[in-house]
């Protein structure tokens, strides 16, 4: 784990808990309705075909953003996780330290910029 200051770090974890806390908050607002146990699929309702390919087009829209939200949720948590355990600010794909700079400007950041680059470019090509 890289070397920070007690200072850093707090304000690592505060930035950290203010975007979960923000996340959190997103999801069960505009995305309530997502978070139940019962997907909206799984509705009886009879509802015209009309309706119905409006309702899958907004839910799709709603799934998009409710699927980003709750990974970014993921990264977020899991950066928290990471610096209970120590592991926090190495880069999980090459293991350098991530420099303070760039985690201050995304703290959940899990990887050092070269390795970002190469995993998005990795997402895009598949
Ligand atoms: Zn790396």
């Amino acid at each position: 784990m890289p070397a920070f200051d007690t200072a850093q770090l707090q304000q690592l974890r505060s930035a950290l808990a203010q975007r979960e806390a923000e996340l959190l908050q997103g999801l069960h607002g505009a995305q309530r309705e997502q978070l139940g146990a019962e997907p909206l699929d799984g509705s009886h309702e009879v509802i015209d075909p009309t309706e119905l390919a409006y309702r899958h087009e907004q839910q799709e829209i709603d799934d998009d953003e409710a699927t980003r939200e709750h990974g970014e949720l993921r990264t977020v948590r899991a950066a928290l996780a990471r610096m209970d355990e120590g592991s926090y600010g190495e880069c999980i794909d090459c293991g350098i330290d991530i420099p303070f700079a760039r985690l201050q400007a995304q703290p959940a950041a899990l990887r050092c910029v070269p390795c970002q680059e190469k995993a998005e470019q990795g997402r895009q090509n598949a």
